[in-house]
């Protein structure tokens, strides 16, 4: 039965095609779409679970996600990827320009891509992606990504401590969206990025990275291991960390809370 607007039969059946992702649960309620993928990772290639409610959506750094039921989409995706330990990253980089190609095409507002996978409206954020994996020294078991995307939540059911810095599509275009047609066109630009993947080209992946990431060029605040510095995110390795230059000299994080700012912020 469909709940919502979402018919789960009807995108089983678009995902019949999928090379990847055949897969499809939909629940109305679990603790965590993650920890539901991570417990099938053993049995199952290829599958995406939505919840309409998580009573435990978390985002990095245990940080909690909050959503709306039936408004926005939160949903984990199970991949099984032939990349090493060390490239986990660039499923969340992926995912994070399979969004924003998805977004563009169905909105005609302008979205950034944050390092390493926010997006930003406005500069706020619509859309936060978590990716969690499993791996021997040499190679990815298996790979978890969670994606939280603000979709027809109003200015009115946004957290109150999230006001200043949420956004959602239907706030920001003035218009309701299918949700289950955003999430086809999603895993439908996210699928040609798996492609690269499998064919081990990860070096096309982060050279579209490079191009698409809105932080390359700006002045930021890092935050990391309770340290605060800023300085100008330069580059990108090919690892999918940060390279920042300080006044300090060039560092690079492979995990770190970035801010955008504007030039005068610095003074801070
Ligand atoms: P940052 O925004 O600095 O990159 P992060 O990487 O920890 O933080 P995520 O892990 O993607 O972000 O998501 C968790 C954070 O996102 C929370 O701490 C909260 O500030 C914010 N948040 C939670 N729910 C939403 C939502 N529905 N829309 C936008 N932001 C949210």
């Amino acid at each position: 039965m469909a709940l919502y607007d979402i018919d789960a039969k009807r995108i089983e059946s678009q995902l019949s095609n999928n090379r990847y992702f055949q897969r499809f649960i939909y629940l109305d309620e679990t603790y965590s779409t993650q920890v539901y993928l991570k417990n099938l990772a053993k049995e199952t290639f290829g599958a995406i679970a939505l919840a309409e409610t998580q009573s435990n959506g978390r985002g990095r750094q245990g940080r909690s996600w909050q959503s709306v039921k039936g408004k926005n989409l939160t949903f984990s995706i199970l991949l099984h990827p032939n990349i090493k330990p060390t490239e986990a990253q660039l499923i969340s980089l992926t995912a994070g320009m399979a969004m924003k190609k998805t977004l563009t095409e169905i909105c005609r507002t302008e979205f950034h891509l944050k390092w390493p996978n926010d997006i930003l409206c406005g500069g706020k954020k619509i859309c936060g992606i978590i990716t969690e994996a499993a791996s021997t020294a040499d190679r990815i078991l298996y790979a978890v990504t969670g994606i939280g995307l603000n979709v027809n939540m109003e200015r009115s059911e946004i957290p109150k401590e999230l006001s200043d810095i949420a956004t959602s599509l239907a706030i920001e275009a003035g218009k309701k969206y299918s949700r289950e047609d955003v999430l086809l066109k999603f895993i439908c630009n996210f699928s040609e990025y798996i492609a690269l993947f499998n064919s081990c080209d990860t070096a096309a992946i982060i050279d579209s990275y490079r191009k698409q990431c809105d932080t390359i060029g700006r002045t930021v605040r890092v935050i990391c291991d309770d340290k605060t510095l800023y300085g100008r995110a330069c580059g990108i390795t090919d690892e999918g960390a940060i390279i920042i230059k300080t006044d300090q000299g060039t560092m690079t994080f492979a995990a770190a809370d970035i801010v955008h700012l504007r030039m005068h912020d610095t003074a801070e």
